[in-house]
């Protein structure tokens, strides 16, 4: 029977694909309308049952056999000849990985660890033991500028370092998209699919890039369903947590949500003071000329914004600067030298930007925000809103109070108190906080 099959599927399929995909299958059995078929692997038999599963069914019910389903099973035994039929259609230049080139200054070493990224950092790092692929994906998430990508360089030396032996591809979603794309206009999309599944440890960042460019989507998801079926492990990184990317399929966030999920939080004054220290002692290994007033690094850890990357642009023009003049880094240098950049820090987040985001998540007026009412369903955003005006803007509790309807400063007082305790109470709270923060930070 299914010598008759093969047979019309030769004509139906075309050559190529026949000899690719359907001369590797080994008919095994037929029970209750189950077909199964030894494949030599995986990749293949996930080929076989989405393009050509229903014709081989329609084929072997008409040559027959009612068939209703089929199943394919890994098998080492699939003759050999068969195994590399497949194999031909391999890209030719071998090795030819897909990656991006690796910055060699982003390592475990010089990553700095405190409480917003300790998570990210010790999941990073398990991850890169290269052991048993115990959670997969690896999903990494937080604003720019927070050290993702970072942290991906450094799997991905760490890996290449203890696991020679394993293919670690690291890419961008976006040169993942240009890869596709090239593929299919240069009609190489067998190469394209045959590489990427060829990977051992596959990492995407940014991802939020393919929200919206649907055949992308598709594709990734293909990708990545594939590599999962193989066990390999896949480390993803975006800039907001999967289920908040819009754009993004239902079945895609849910992918990748499946593995661990580990945000990296805005950096606090201590974490940014010892990053800012870091740098300095490495400069100091290579200049011992610089001299700098005390001071200045905690001045720098207080006014500059989360954002290590802007913090680190900062370092770089003090360092310049003091260089080309000679002069001791004084705090009135610094200030000086980056009267731009704290001007930039200081105008981050108004009141009214806090009062508005606020009203529009909990979906309640303006007006009634900073109103007289006093609803529960008001009186909870509004102190929310005082919170996050506290945490977020360098105005006083009077000043607050002002500016939600002349409030007492005890009343801004209280409800700061209110929301900092039911933070760390109740998660739907402290959830909000966090997606808030994020959209007045962006
Ligand atoms: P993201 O990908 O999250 O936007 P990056 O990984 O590109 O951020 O980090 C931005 C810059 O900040 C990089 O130069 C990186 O080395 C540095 N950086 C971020 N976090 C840390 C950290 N914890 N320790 C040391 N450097 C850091
Ligand atoms: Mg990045």
């Amino acid at each position: 029977l299914w010598g008759q099959v093969r047979q019309k599927l030769q004509e139906t399929v075309g050559a190529n694909n026949y000899s690719t995909w359907i001369e590797p299958l080994v008919f095994s059995s037929l029970q209750d309308g189950v077909a199964t078929f030894a494949v030599p692997t995986q990749f293949i038999g996930d080929w076989v049952r989405r393009n050509f599963a229903d014709q081989i069914k329609h084929l072997m019910t008409t040559a027959g056999s009612a068939v209703t389903r089929i199943e394919f099973a890994v098998s080492k035994r699939a003759p050999a000849k068969q195994a590399t039929a497949a194999k031909t259609t391999a890209p030719k230049p071998a090795g030819e990985l897909p990656g991006a080139p690796l910055d060699s200054r982003f390592t475990f070493d010089s990553f700095v660890v405190g409480k917003p990224n300790e998570l990210a950092h010790a999941a990073a790092k398990r991850v890169a033991e290269g052991g048993p692929v115990s959670f997969n994906p690896l999903f990494l998430y937080g604003g720019v500028g927070l050290g993702k990508t970072h942290l991906m360089h450094a799997i991905a030396h760490e890996l290449k370092a203890r696991r020679p032996d394993l293919n670690v591809v690291y890419l961008s979603a976006e040169q993942f998209m240009y890869r596709f794309v090239q593929a299919l206009r240069e009609r190489k999309m067998m190469d394209f699919k045959q590489l990427f599944r060829s990977v051992d440890v596959l990492m995407v960042d940014d991802v939020q890039f393919i929200a919206g460019k649907d055949s992308t989507q598709e594709e990734f998801f293909h990708t990545f369903n594939a590599l999962v079926d193989q066990n390999k492990q896949i480390i993803i990184s975006a800039d907001r947590a999967p289920g908040e990317i819009k754009g993004l399929e239902e079945r895609i966030k849910s992918r990748l949500q499946s593995g661990l999920v580990v945000d990296l939080h805005p950096t606090d004054y201590e974490l940014r003071l010892g990053i800012l220290q870091t740098k300095v002692d490495a400069y100091r290994a290579k200049n011992d000329d610089l001299v700098m007033s005390d001071g200045v690094l905690e001045f720098l850890a207080h006014r500059i914004s989360t954002n290590v990357r802007v913090l680190e642009g900062a370092l770089t023009r003090l360092f310049a600067f003091a260089s080309l003049v000679g002069r001791e880094i004084t705090l009135e240098l610094a200030q000086d030298c980056l009267a731009d950049v704290l001007r930039a820090s200081d105008r981050k987040i108004t009141i009214e930007e806090i009062q508005r985001k606020v009203s529009e998540h909990y979906n309640i007026r303006f007006s009634d925000l900073i109103g007289p009412r006093r609803m529960r369903n008001l009186a909870r955003p509004r102190q929310i809103a005082m919170y996050l005006a506290k945490q977020l803007t360098s105005r006083s509790l009077p000043e607050i109070g002002r500016r939600f309807g002349g409030r007492d400063h005890t009343t801004v007082m209280h409800g700061v108190r209110k929301i900092e305790e039911l933070k760390a109470l109740d998660s739907q709270i402290s959830d909000d906080l966090d997606l808030l923060r994020r959209a007045l930070e962006a």
